[in-house]
């Protein structure tokens, strides 16, 4: 039988890392990939034949649970008609209908291949439409790994401490603005300095890749005011919250609309999709309408929209509510749990999504998740997964939790954080 270990040495010769991207590494918990050989409902399989909760689930994509039956019925049947034709077929129309009805800034939209693309093209698309170059985006907070979002920005690129990263021209970092999470009076402050100049604010409407940190009250609302008073565009990055703190998103739930919206992770259903999409005016400056160009071979891919149009078929009658219900209660159990063994702990969660920092917290922006002792994570996730209670492998990422859990998954999970010895 091939093992992780064999695996992960043979992908080492071959892959940077051993991996395609490099959280997966398991870097920063000093620990070793597992190779996943099949996955079902909350289950993770390894080759090396252990069964594991998942609270990854795909970093977000599974919220329906892996092998929802619709959805992969919906994925075999696209492929036994084509898997891409590079022109246009019917799910992709199916999928816009079911977005723009569900995202109540979302008019019209393109279909990408990634959250990366989404994010990248809404920018391209901010600053086409204003005719400006700045961005102001937060410190933490993560947009995929295009050039302009480089700078000090979340995720793995929070746990490798690259404070940017080589290859990314001083000339394209120039034009990002940063501002703490949260810290309204820092945005004000940058337009007061540059308001003529700025053509986008971009915002996790609840960041996720600090680990879980909400949005204070007023923060987006104020957002949106400075993005009104100084003509820039508001852009959400609903990557992760999109379809995930309600069916309409962060911005359904909260009752704040952004100018453009930027999607992926649970819209594929697995699948690798992003989309972009906002007003109606600005979508319209997009190419071949409009003069801002963007494009992809494998855009509208007909299995990924299949998968997708199953997907926020399915969503549109879960019970978010119940679902986040339960994730709460399961978070604070948690947090109760690792408490009583005497470590700092604060949990925050938010619809099917926490964190257990271990800070004495409160945790609101990156600098407060910063001081989540490492540490004591890397001792607890390892404690977790020799338990079999697969965790992201970083402390600045959320738990994620899907409709597929059940109470003995939850039970398996707080049973295994007894056990723990901090
Ligand atoms: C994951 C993520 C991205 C990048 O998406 P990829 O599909 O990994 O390129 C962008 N923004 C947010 C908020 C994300 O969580």
């Amino acid at each position: 039988m091939t093992t992780s270990k064999d695996l992960f040495a043979a992908a080492k010769r071959l892959i940077p890392g051993g991996v395609n991207s490099p959280v997966r590494a398991c870097l920063s918990v000093g620990s070793d990939p597992l190779f996943i050989a099949s996955a079902k409902g909350a289950r993770l399989t390894t080759v090396d034949g252990d069964e594991l909760v998942d609270f990854v689930m795909s970093w977000g994509p599974m919220l329906l649970g892996h092998q929802h039956p619709d959805v992969a019925r919906a994925a075999h049947a696209a492929v036994d008609r084509g898997a891409s034709y590079g022109a246009p077929c019917p799910d992709e129309v199916r999928m816009a209908e079911l977005v723009a009805e569900a995202v109540p800034g979302v008019d019209m939209l393109r279909m990408v291949n990634s959250g990366t693309e989404a994010t990248m093209s809404a920018l391209r698309l901010a600053r086409g439409a204003t005719g400006r170059d700045k961005v102001v985006k937060f410190k933490g907070c993560y947009h995929g790994h295009a050039d302009a979002f480089l700078a000090a920005a979340g995720s793995g690129v929070a746990t490798l401490s690259i404070p940017g990263t080589p290859g990314v021209p001083a000339d394209t970092v120039k034009d990002t603005l940063l501002a703490d999470y949260n810290d309204l009076d820092a945005v004000a402050a940058l337009f007061a300095a540059h308001g003529a100049d700025i053509a986008c604010v971009i915002v996790e409407p609840m960041a996720g890749n600090m680990g879980l940190v909400p949005a204070a009250p007023g923060f987006l609302e104020g957002l949106r005011t400075l993005c009104d008073e100084h003509g820039a565009l508001l852009i959400f990055d609903e990557v992760i919250t999109g379809f995930r703190l309600a069916y309409g998103g962060a911005q359904a739930r909260f009752g704040v609309t952004p100018d453009l919206t930027t999607l992926g992770k649970i819209i594929g259903g697995g699948f690798p999709v992003g989309c972009y999409g906002g007003k109606r005016e600005i979508m319209e400056r997009i190419a071949p309408v409009g003069d801002v160009y963007q494009a992809g071979t494998l855009s509208g891919n007909p299995v990924a929209m299949a998968a997708g149009v199953a997907t926020l078929t399915a969503l549109r009658q879960a019970d978010y509510a119940a679902l986040e219900a339960r994730t709460a209660a399961l978070a604070d159990e948690l947090g109760d749990i690792l408490r009583a063994k005497g470590a700092p702990v604060t949990v925050n969660t938010l619809a099917s999504m926490f964190t257990i920092f271990f800070t004495e917290g409160p945790v609101t922006d990156f600098p407060s998740a910063a001081k989540s002792d490492g540490a004591l994570y890397t001792s607890f996730y390892r404690q977790m997964r020799d338990a079999g209670i697969y965790l992201a492998p970083s402390g600045f990422e959320c738990a994620m939790v899907s409709f597929a859990h059940t109470d003995e998954d939850f039970a398996k999970t707080l049973d295994a954080a007894r056990a723990v010895k901090l």
